[in-house]
């Protein structure tokens, strides 16, 4: 068995939600490289979903902070961690998106390797209510009891201030209890229930990260054509592809900007997907 530039060995996964149940069979399948996770990372410190702990930086610096600790923690030259956020779309309010990032640190070749993917795969989303018969709507549009929830007492003005009662909770008769306390602790009588965005209790979220460890992997196996380093890939686009109608440049992308992050080596070539111009909704003069 071949693989990531050898000699191949442990990779430090610094995660205590789990995420080695996804990251570890690609990364040995396709990489070789076996999966150990940095148990004495405490991933929290780094920043967590449900607000007690702002993140250090953004998440991408986050992310490979993260798969350093592992590093440090196990003395190992390989680590990798995952970052994700989640909010609504910029152009979109009422559409939640989620972001992924996922981070590959070789400290030996003196690498680091990120992939990036936005989904609207995801059930990011609040409610508020008295009991889950009220919100039976939303719990369902959310996944419940597969996908576990957060809850408190909703403070009468956005809600989102005051410790959570309970995280983690996919239990119907568990929920129920606890809306009746939270409510009972509310100014306005209700409880303010968010879904649990942490990868071990989000399965959607959790095949994202699948998804994306993939993405990173295919990256590792593709060598630079100038130095042969591992991790050739996507690292820019620069928009202005061509209206159909008019030839006048849009907003979309035209060109991919391919390189290495060891030797600074970049190529651009045309979009991946064949397109060469742009329908012309999306054209500036055609559909102002
Ligand atoms: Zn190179
Ligand atoms: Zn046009």
């Amino acid at each position: 068995m071949a693989l990531y530039p050898s000699p191949v060995g442990v990779i430090a996964l610094a995660t205590q939600h789990g995420k080695e149940r996804v990251m570890a069979k690609p990364l040995w399948h396709g990489l070789g490289l076996t999966v150990r996770r940095a148990e004495q990372v405490d991933t929290d410190l780094f920043g967590s979903f449900s607000g007690e702990q702002q993140r250090p930086a953004d998440a991408l610096t986050t992310c490979r902070l993260k798969a350093e600790a592992g590093i440090e923690a196990l003395g190992v030259d390989l680590g990798i961690a995952s970052e994700g956020a989640f909010g609504p779309h910029p152009a979109v309010p009422l559409l939640p998106v989620g972001r992924e990032w996922i981070t590959f640190v070789d400290r030996r070749l003196n690498l680091v390797i990120s992939e990036h993917a936005v989904s609207r795969s995801t059930n990011f989303s609040s409610c508020f209510g008295v009991s889950p018969a009220a919100i039976a709507d939303w719990l369902q549009q959310v996944g419940f009891p597969s996908h576990a929830l957060m809850l408190k007492s909703h403070d009468g003005e956005a809600g989102r201030t005051g410790p959570w009662l309970a995280k983690g909770v996919r239990c119907e008769q568990q929920l129920t209890e606890l809306m009746a306390v939270a409510v009972q602790d509310s100014p306005v009588g209700l409880a303010w229930v968010e879904t649990d965005m942490r990868a071990h209790c989000n399965p959607t979220r959790m095949a994202s990260i699948r998804r994306l460890t993939f993405r990173l992997i295919r990256r590792l196996a593709n060598p630079c054509p100038s130095c042969a380093a591992p991790g050739w890939g996507l690292v820019n686009t620069m928009v202005g592809l061509p209206c159909r109608w008019c030839g006048l440049a849009t907003e979309l992308v035209n060109i991919e900007v391919f390189g290495c992050v060891a030797c600074g080596h970049t190529r651009q070539q045309p979009r991946r997907d064949g397109l060469t111009s742009a329908d012309p909704a999306h054209c500036p003069y055609c559909n102002p």
